[in-house]
């Protein structure tokens, strides 16, 4: 190599070396999820109503499309749209909600307050094959917002089949917003989908020694999990999050623990409502009624996220996290 080609690499080596961190760091911008501005970047521009659909859709986007995340510490149960959200919304093409009672009336609200006659909801459950559907345990007798409908439990994203079946319905709808870009939504989708099957057996490999594997949830938003994981949901603390069980559920739930052929020893809480005090009341109950070790365990259902922590790979390993808790305390 002589001083010239020396040279001509030297500065080829640079630019590289310069260009990397312009690459990573370069779409900043571009990336962050809350942010409530669009940036001025080609393609779709895809809003999502909570954290796991932020992460199904922006795996299968890539940098064709734009993703933002609306609710961040309340989720579809408590959220209340500000202002910044219909600003947002007011300026995307596609708005990715979860449906089935959950999510959509806000959904519908907002694009109304937006005057984004042009955005496309979503209703991403609403498209799954009706086989596909669980019912709930709990039954309302009245239906508030937000509270689920038909007796349909709208938690889709907490098996990763579902979670797979949701990413393919969104590459389809990238495909059809933006189809010049089919290949890449195509190969992006499959790439993350086989993450998903990843985590799968990642969580049927921790469970599968366990003999007793019966839980009672915090809310009702388990029956998706409990199909891929066969965990045995036996019963539901509270009806509503954020709604106590009063003393004829707590009664009922203690029956159901304490049965002697089927004792449930393991009682869900979730991080989103930490006060609760209803599992250890439970939990204590049961400790009185010679159930042996019972304990809580904290599953999230990922309903919530703290905006710093939204990324990518946010939903796999939120979902390991849960199911490594349960695989601790499950015998
Ligand atoms: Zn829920």
């Amino acid at each position: 190599m002589n001083s010239g080609q020396l040279w001509l690499k030297a500065v080829f080596v640079g630019a590289v070396v310069t260009a990397i961190p312009l690459l990573i760091f370069g779409c900043k911008g571009t990336t962050d999820p809350n942010s409530a501005t669009w940036p001025d970047h080609p393609g779709p521009k895809v809003v999502v109503s909570f954290a796991p659909l932020y992460c199904f859709a922006v795996n299968v986007a890539g940098d064709d499309a734009v993703v933002k995340n609306l609710m961040t510490s309340k989720g579809p149960h408590d959220f209340d749209p500000t202002e910044a959200d219909v600003k947002l919304i007011s300026k995307a093409d596609i708005f990715f909600v979860v449906g089935l009672g959950l999510d959509e009336k806000k959904a519908e609200k907002m694009k109304g307050g937006s005057g984004n006659s042009k955005l496309k909801v979503v209703e991403l459950g609403e498209k799954l094959d009706k086989d596909c559907l669980c019912e709930g345990r709990c039954t309302h007798d009245e239906h508030h917002e937000g509270e689920h409908e038909h007796g349909i439990d709208p938690h889709v994203w907490l098996s990763p089949d579902h979670a797979a079946m949701l990413v393919n319905i969104i590459r389809d709808e990238l495909k059809a917003a933006d189809p010049a870009h089919a290949a890449g939504y195509e190969s992006r989708a499959a790439a993350y989908i086989t993450k998903l099957n990843a985590l799968k057996t990642y969580g049927l490999d921790k469970l599968k020694d366990k003999q007793d594997r019966r839980i009672v949830s915090f809310h009702d938003s388990l029956a998706y999990f409990e199909k891929t994981y066969k965990v045995k949901v036996k019963g539901v603390l509270t009806k509503n999050p954020g709604q106590e069980p009063d003393a004829k559920e707590m009664k009922e739930l203690i029956k159901i623990c304490t049965n002697k052929d089927a004792p449930v020893r393991v009682i869900a809480t979730e991080p989103q409502y930490s006060t609760s005090t209803s599992g250890e009341a439970l939990r204590k109950e049961l400790v009185a009624k010679g159930v042996k070790d019972p304990e809580l365990v904290e599953f999230d259902p990922l309903e919530t996220v703290r905006p710093e922590d939204l990324t990518a790979d946010w939903y796999e390993k939120k979902m390991r996290e849960n199911i490594d808790k349960l695989a601790e305390k499950l015998k």
